[in-house]
């Protein structure tokens, strides 16, 4: 089976240890490759490596480091075809999203990055007549970058980008559940011609490889993409360390229809929020909340779209829902199912596990579920599912839908459907969400600030702002 290495000091490695794990395609339940178990020894020697090529990475001109990013931006463009495939099959994600979100959409961080660096200026504050103060911003040095299995190598280079683009090298870790894309990019990396120890890419366990960059000296930040659960082990682990930290964790979404929306709209794009990668977005709109006078209406519209969505082969050009990333994970959606009838709620339409035919009859697959008739604070309505799984719920006043939408413990994402333009716009400011989509959702721009309020994290990534994460600013004061 072929083994997914190492990338330390611009070669690609064994494991110190030799050992190695399985990698499952979820579509059929196989294994299919082995990753790499590394541990602290292999993050000693990645940390090394990037200490070494710190300097001369770090001072070389914007314009030469930014031109390595646009070669790995454009390597990924012209091997789409294959990253799609392999993102697929490691993911269960359907081939088609793979071929148009997840792959060009890792071209374009690198791209964004390597240009808006060369944009990032310093802002100068003048005091009256006495002194001119400056602000320098100097790369932090070694970035740790971790990412989550969802969307693998669109979040790892949302992450590494902006690091190697500040001027940081880096030691990153993709998820175990899926680091094949990231090894890819590995490869790429090494016929880009980046220099050795300015990206080492460590695979394994999050328990092993991923706590030994969080808890390593000579990582002072720390760039994680996770579940509220790690991300908190994280906080707490380097805090005491006083490591710069950006968490991107879980959600709890809000989709929130008013009866004066745009009603085809409305229905299709909230199947969308709902169902796109199996519901296994940090930012899929799980909880949705219909104005009593529409409920209907909208139910049954829903249901209907809803039951057209069957899941199949991954690899099929025509699915459009494909298999659960893994078995514990399926395990933990059904679970949840469960719980929803056990706390009293209608499935409306799926629900269950399902066995396609053929090779993909072992995978792990669940039909799109529809439920209703729970209450806004019960457990299901609270706790994040992370799956093909949604709720619906009627509300009656704009005060009695902004209590539902913000009692959970998350605030990351929330969308809302009016063509009313006063309300669109009141109920956004009183939104408890880092981001709010109204008429629209997933509609992004590099540019603009992402990230979650409350336990959906701490800090923004997107345009500038990712930038300056990974440097230190420093102000001058000169006395006129
Ligand atoms: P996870 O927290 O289990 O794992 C994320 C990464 O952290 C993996 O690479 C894992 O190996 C590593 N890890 C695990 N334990 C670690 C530890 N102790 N120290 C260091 N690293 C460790 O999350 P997941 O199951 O891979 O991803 C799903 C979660 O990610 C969901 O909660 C989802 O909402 C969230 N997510 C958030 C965003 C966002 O932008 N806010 C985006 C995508 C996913």
């Amino acid at each position: 089976m072929e083994k997914i290495l190492n990338y330390i000091n611009g070669e690609l490695k064994s494991p110190v240890s030799g050992n190695y794990f399985e990698n499952i395609n979820p579509a059929t339940g196989n294994p299919y490759s082995l990753i790499a178990d590394s541990d602290e020894k292999d993050v000693e020697m990645a940390v090394t490596a990037a200490q070494e090529a710190f300097k001369s990475w770090s001072e070389m001109p914007v314009n030469k480091r930014s031109h390595f990013l646009l070669k790995i931006s454009n390597l990924i463009t012209e091997n789409l075809e294959r990253l799609a495939r392999a993102e697929t099959i490691d993911n269960g994600k359907p081939i088609s999203l793979s071929r148009k979100v997840d792959i060009p959409r890792a071209a374009s961080n690198f791209e964004f990055y390597a240009t808006a660096a060369m944009h990032l200026s310093s802002e100068a504050h003048i005091t009256h007549t006495e002194a001119v103060n400056y602000t320098l911003r100097h790369p932090m040095g070694v970035a740790g970058c971790i990412s989550p299995w969802n969307l693998p190598l669109y979040l790892f280079s949302w992450k590494i980008a902006p690091a190697l683009a500040a001027g940081c090298t880096v030691v990153a870790k993709p998820s175990e559940v899926t680091p094949m894309t990231a090894f890819l990019l590995s490869e790429l990396c090494i016929k880009s011609g980046l220099p050795p120890g300015v990206l080492n890419i460590v695979h394994g366990m999050g328990t092993k490889a991923g706590a030994a960059i969080i808890s390593h000296k000579n990582i002072p930040a720390i760039s994680f993409t996770g579940g509220t659960k790690t991300g908190e082990w994280i906080a707490r682990t380097a805090a005491p360390m006083f490591k710069k930290l950006s968490l991107e964790l879980g959600g709890k979404n809000p989709n929130i229809i008013f009866a004066d929306c745009n009603f085809e709209l409305a229905v299709k794009t909230s199947v969308q929020a709902a169902f796109s990668n199996q519901g296994e977005i940090c930012l899929c709109g799980s909880r949705i909340f219909i104005e009593k006078s529409l409920f209907s209406k909208f139910r049954e519209a829903f249901v209907q779209k809803v039951k057209e969505l069957k899941p199949g082969n991954p690899l099929n050009e025509q699915t459009r829902l494909g298999a659960i990333v893994s078995e514990q994970h399926m395990q933990k959606i059904l679970s949840y199912i469960q719980l929803a009838k056990d706390e009293g709620g209608k499935i409306l339409t799926g629900g269950n596990r399902i066995f396609l035919e053929g090779e993909n009859k072992n995978g792990f697959f669940i039909e799109p579920a529809v439920i209703e008739g729970l209450a806004y604070d019960c457990r299901t309505n609270q706790e994040e599912i992370f799956g093909p799984v949604v709720t619906l719920t009627p509300f009656e006043t704009e005060e009695e839908v902004l209590r539902y939408a913000n009692s959970v413990v998350y605030g990351l994402s929330a969308t809302v459907f009016t063509e009313n333009l006063s309300r669109a716009h009141r109920i956004a400011a009183a939104l408890h969400s880092g981001i709010v989509w109204i008429n629209c959702w997933l509609l992004r721009d590099l540019r603009t600030p992402f990230g979650g309020m409350k336990q959906s994290g701490i800090g923004r990534e997107g345009g500038f702002e990712a930038l300056k994460f990974f440097m230190e600013e420093k102000n001058v004061c000169v006395k006129l």
